[in-house]
């Protein structure tokens, strides 16, 4: 199991970057959103704004409404529409995004190695069946031990 580990605390010298997709992701729970990005931008960190929308305005305007705050909003260039799926981890790699937001697997698996993926997901078009990790001899084993009888 690969574990993700921060390389180092976040300070006001070196502040996170941290990256949200808007459609089925911040529209998703706005509310939610609108607190993390004000939080991350509040304690001076940064907030990057990735979407495979065209109309920057629209975008602005509807993060706004969100209430949603942010440091760069970058819409999907159609010049781009060669490599549509990595659109967005390139740019991640290049804005030294570290942990990016998104509810598409496809998009996601194309996020580079220095950027920690996060599936918003959506019942019953993401199936987490397909993902489960989830060993019942081993939990037993856990629970056993917790209780004393290994
Ligand atoms: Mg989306």
């Amino acid at each position: 199991m690969r574990c993700y580990r921060h390389e180092q605390a976040p300070s006001a010298e070196a502040p996170l970057v941290i990256g949200f997709d808007i459609d089925d992701t911040i529209t998703a729970h706005p509310a939610f959103f609108a607190v993390v990005s004000q939080a991350l931008r509040g304690a001076g960190h940064r907030v990057v704004i990735i979407t495979m929308r065209v109309d920057a305005g629209q975008a602005a305007a509807d993060l706004a409404a969100f209430g949603v705050v942010y440091d760069e909003l970058h819409c999907f260039d159609l010049d781009q529409r060669g490599d549509y799926w990595g659109w967005k981890g390139r740019l991640c790699a290049s804005l030294g995004v570290e942990d990016f937001f998104d509810d598409s697997p496809d998009i996601l698996a194309r996020m580079p190695a220095t950027t920690l993926p996060f599936l918003a997901v959506h019942r019953p078009r993401h199936d987490l069946s397909l993902l489960s990790e989830a060993d019942e001899e081993e939990i037993e084993g856990v629970i056993g031990a917790g209780l004393g009888r290994s």
